[in-house]
């Protein structure tokens, strides 16, 4: 079965695409900010080319390109990794005209030709735009822990601090928690937080994945829930058990003097059957007796015991002194 990253990455690449040019625009850009690469071809020419592990993926961002550019381009089919089971897609844009206009509107070139490497503001203006802008990065560079998984996890990875910087700025204006770090020398812009990733997920319209991640979420509180009604039953159980051990404690005090001797009789039967049964509950030791008696009436006889106990107790200090 796909991983859930690829699940909710598929359920994107179906999505319609926007008729919104500036929607459409959005999203291309967070994808050739993060899956592209320019190359200077001659002195003054660039090319761009943008790769990925998707034929879906390849096919949208084909799309994206058509429904806003008119550009010359091709895809190449790479095998990758070790026995070549992997494919690596890559759109190839040559050098005309165009692109250079592209380049510049999506904010990936100054007008000085220079390298840009934060987010140009006008693209993400609009909420719808922000959205598609996060549907783009996350095609090209997200993934998401499975949510059966113990901890919750989506993460992109960004080639630079600048573009890391701005796409946490970008998730704090939608409300959305996400922190910043380093792995391999790669930034990281991740999110932990159950509800934050439901968020975001809702936000790029994967709405099976926010499903998902509900049911999800749902059945992981209950199980917590469980695990806490067991605890406390433990719990009660430790302290029955150490109620038990010292009413035994009790009873052996009273054994060894002579007081036993003036124990009733029905005193006498419940100290020998706790004896007898140390780890029973009252309810359990109660049924022991002939007949049965009730939870009361031996927690009743107990504290008697144990009255005593301490009389005992407080004689054999008194005479020590
Ligand atoms: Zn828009």
């Amino acid at each position: 079965m796909a991983s859930f990253s690829q699940q909710v990455k598929d359920e994107i690449i179906r999505l319609e695409l926007s008729g919104r040019q500036h929607c459409i625009k959005a999203e291309l850009a967070a994808i050739i900010h993060l899956a592209g690469s320019l190359h200077l071809v001659g002195r003054e020419q660039v090319a761009l080319s943008v790769a990925t592990e998707s034929a879906g993926i390849a096919r949208r961002i084909v799309k994206l390109f058509k429904a806003a550019y008119t550009l010359e381009g091709e895809i190449q089919v790479e095998e990758v990794g070790k026995l070549g089971k992997l494919r690596r897609y890559i759109i190839k844009i040559s050098p005309q005209p165009e692109l250079n206009e592209l380049l510049l509107e999506l904010g990936l070139l100054s007008r000085e030709n220079t390298l840009e490497n934060d987010i140009k503001p006008q693209l993400v203006k609009e909420r719808c735009c922000r959205a598609a802008f996060f549907r783009g990065a996350f095609l090209a560079a997200g993934s998401i822990t499975d949510p059966q998984k113990k901890t919750y996890h989506l993460e992109m990875i960004v080639h630079n601090e600048d573009f890391s910087n701005g796409l946490i700025y970008l998730l704090n204006l939608l409300g959305i928690k996400a922190k910043i770090g380093q792995r391999k020398g790669k930034h990281l812009v991740y999110l932990k937080d159950s509800e934050a990733i439901a968020k975001f997920l809702s936000l790029i319209n994967a709405n099976t994945g926010v499903i998902k991640l509900e049911e999800v979420r749902v059945i992981k509180s209950l199980r917590g829930e469980v695990n806490r009604l067991v605890n406390c039953e433990t719990a009660n159980l430790e302290k029955t058990l150490s109620a038990a051990w010292e009413q035994v404690e009790n009873i052996q005090k009273l054994r060894g003097s002579p007081a036993w001797f003036d124990l009733p009789e029905n005193l006498k039967i419940t100290a020998e059957l706790r004896l007898e049964h140390p780890e029973a509950s009252l309810k359990e030791l109660g049924e022991y007796h002939q007949p049965p008696l009730s939870k009361s009436a031996v927690n009743h006889r107990l504290r008697k015991i144990r009255e005593l106990a301490a009389k005992v107790s407080k004689r054999e200090s008194g005479a020590g002194s």
